[in-house]
């Protein structure tokens, strides 16, 4: 016993993780590598360490809430303005004073309190059959409940975060019963019940068995540079339409962070944020996922800049994507959007 502990103090003398002079501990959502390289540039320039766990969102924030005040995390970070919401609502993350981000991030991309910011965008657009469907005859995701689409959509299940923050906008913007009614005619419309994620969907299109789906933009990004030639083959058969142009604009989501409400390590997960609105991670994130930057001149990848950038962005603000959220959940439910 005394040899073990004394095996454990000689490590952590020689510079474990716990006792090195600067770190933060990120607990992250997103895939390592969708974050890594980032972070390892943030280590090299500031000679912060930083201790990354991935998991599952709804993982994490459990995680976060068992551990509580003993919390090895600093910073939180995730997809969609909906599920930061439950972060801020069960209490998990602090406000946070940062000029950088106040003045980098959007108001309507951040929270009220500043408690969580973006760090990237992406839209939920249309994908359509090249061969089946004219873009003049798309329009708006209100259009989407429109008779002329029945047994022609295919969009994923209702348990999925990214519909359920589309749901929310469309209860911000019009009302729970236009938006009720709106789901019920998209479930009318549906050429099979909903599986699989967004690729499945940019698939199903490809193969004939819907002609228009609903996904977030990066996967088609990823889709059409893949290195994977049946994921080419079937974006290749596909084309991007951003609704809502003519009036308040394409949906969007965000990825995001936040520092929570016992970080440790609380000015060095500033730091962290503050690096991953900079120049330099926005542009690698703009490149390596196919995602829009939060600042502004930040430019986009080739590929998304060749479906049409800027585009008109639905300005709402994220926070209400999580205020509804409960809301569209019912939704779903009542009108048996599975
Ligand atoms: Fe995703």
């Amino acid at each position: 016993m005394k040899t073990a502990l004394a095996l454990i103090t000689a490590l952590s003398l020689l510079g474990g993780p716990a006792l090195a002079a600067e770190q933060v501990n990120l607990y992250s959502a997103r895939k390592e590598n969708l974050i890594r390289p980032l972070l390892d540039r943030f280590s090299a320039e500031t000679g912060i360490e930083v201790n990354l766990v991935t998991g599952k969102a709804s993982a994490l924030l459990k995680r976060l809430q068992v551990e509580g005040r003993n919390t090895p995390a600093d910073l939180f970070l995730t997809v969609d303005a909906g599920r930061l919401h439950v972060a801020k609502q069960a209490g998990l993350l602090q406000p946070v004073k940062s000029r950088i981000l106040t003045e980098v991030v959007p108001a309507h991309l951040r929270d009220r309190d500043n408690q969580w910011f973006a760090l990237s965008k992406r839209a939920r657009i249309i994908v359509y059959s090249r061969e089946r469907v004219r873009p003049e005859e798309l329009s708006t995701y209100e259009d989407l409940a429109a008779p002329k689409w029945k047994g022609r959509i295919c969009i994923r299940s209702s348990g999925n975060i990214y519909n359920q923050s589309l749901l929310a906008s469309l209860v911000a913007h019009h009302s729970e019963a236009a938006a009720e009614r709106w789901a019920a005619g998209v479930v009318a419309n549906m050429a099979r019940p909903p599986r699989g994620n967004d690729r499945a969907q940019v698939k199903a299109v490809a193969t004939g068995e819907c002609d228009i789906a609903v996904v977030n933009s990066y996967y088609l990004g990823n889709m059409q540079s893949s290195s994977d030639r049946s994921e080419r083959d079937a974006a290749a058969k596909v084309a991007p339409f951003f609704p809502n142009q003519g009036d308040r604009g394409t949906h969007i989501n965000i990825s995001g962070a936040g520092i929570t409400r016992h970080a440790t390590n609380r000015d060095n997960a500033r730091k962290l944020l503050e690096f991953m609105v900079g120049d330099e991670a926005q542009k690698w994130y703009a490149e390596s996922n196919h995602e829009y930057p939060v600042k502004a001149g930040v430019e986009v990848s080739p590929i998304v800049r060749a479906w049409g950038y800027p585009f008109k962005e639905d300005q709402l603000d994220m926070g209400q994507l999580g205020i509804h959220n409960v809301t569209a959940v019912k939704i779903f439910d009542r009108v048996g959007w599975r």
